[in-house]
């Protein structure tokens, strides 16, 4: 298959933006945009320009005329964090959203993606979740302000796209892992967080390893390159002002991932349960009809995905630092 054929409607020079490019999901757009050849990729570092400041946005569409733009940027941390710093959490996704929003509508951009996350979904969704329930019910409390503030930049797109024909889409994405994942030890997500303490575990030749919950609860897991793939694809043919889900549609226990993970770490030791820790959600996976239709699916299965962000972590030193687990303009 030629670049062409892949992207027909994307041209290869287009003045393309990436607001995030430092975190989890900017640096896998990027990359994929590397790889498919496209040759005039703008990425700011937050110094350069501070995506919170309306102005400076405003100012920046104005000079640098983008035609199109990956908007992935926010603040993301895990439940933890999320749980105790919701103001932030609801301000600076829903201003960085608003500018950007705003910004390319005034400055004729082509077509913009945003992202959401299935965490943005009301708590009680059936499984798997289709992209209808959406604000058909209440969320879950520990992420009110996140999931808001994205509740809003999905209908802000969705509001540009019918009230003045903007192409402004946006994606719902799984639960993504991989390259510069946020791998602090209490407030991250269940790979990168479990990873480091098989890890450390590992290092320590402990006996035993402990893992959070039961074990029972079901997740699913897109390897973060799949997922870029999957935004181009978007990029290049999703026309629908309605969100579009992103995952792989199988979920795996908890256990299950334990295991994976015990096998790629390589630790020898045994796998504990501590039930004290919360469960969360006994299911939570997407369902995937639509983004099958237009023509993407995953290529990294769980055990290589784990294989190739363990090797990441350990190229990048992320394992061997203990960081505050949060990161403006990342997930
Ligand atoms: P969720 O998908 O929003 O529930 O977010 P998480 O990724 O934080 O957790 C998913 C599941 O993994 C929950 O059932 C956790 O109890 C379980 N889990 C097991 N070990 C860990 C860990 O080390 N870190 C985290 N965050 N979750 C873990």
């Amino acid at each position: 298959m030629t670049r062409t054929q892949v992207f027909a409607q994307l041209p290869f020079d287009s003045r393309i933006f990436v607001a995030g490019h430092a975190g989890l999901v900017g640096s896998a757009i990027v990359r994929a945009l590397g790889r498919h050849g496209f040759s005039n990729v703008m990425v700011r570092t937050r110094a350069e320009l501070d995506l919170l400041d309306q102005a400076a946005v405003q100012r920046f569409f104005a000079q640098e005329e983008i035609e199109y733009v990956f908007l992935v940027a926010g603040k993301v941390g895990g439940i933890l964090y999320n749980a105790s710093h919701q103001a932030d959490f609801l301000y600076e996704n829903l201003t960085i959203s608003a500018n950007v929003i705003k910004a390319a509508a005034d400055h004729g951009v082509e077509k913009l993606l945003y992202t959401g996350s299935s965490c943005i979904y009301p708590k009680l969704s059936p499984q798997p979740i289709r992209e209808e329930s959406l604000l058909s019910g209440p969320l879950e409390p520990t992420n009110e302000g996140y999931a808001l503030a994205k509740i809003v930049g999905l209908k802000l797109c969705e509001k540009y796209h019918r009230q003045y024909g903007k192409r402004f889409v946006s994606a719902m994405p799984t639960n993504m892992y991989g390259p510069n994942d946020n791998f602090h030890p209490d407030h991250s997500h269940v790979i990168p967080g479990m990873m480091r303490r098989f890890h450390e575990a590992k290092e320590q030749k402990a006996g035993s390893v402990t893992v959070w919950g039961s074990g029972m609860p079901r997740r699913e897991f897109l390897y973060v390159d799949d997922f870029a793939e999957a935004a181009l694809v978007i990029m290049d043919r999703y026309e629908e002002p309605t969100t579009i889900n992103v995952g792989t549609g199988d979920d795996v226990t908890i256990r299950h991932l334990a295991e994976q993970m015990q096998d790629v770490v390589a630790f020898q030791g045994e796998i504990l349960f501590d039930t004290s820790k919360p469960d969360g959600m006994i299911r939570k996976v997407l369902d995937v009809s639509r983004i099958r239709e237009l023509g993407w699916q995953p290529c990294v299965g769980l055990v290589e995905g784990l294989a190739r962000a363990y090797s990441w972590a350990l190229r990048s030193g992320k394992l061997a630092e203990s960081r505050v687990a949060t990161e403006t303009q990342a997930r």
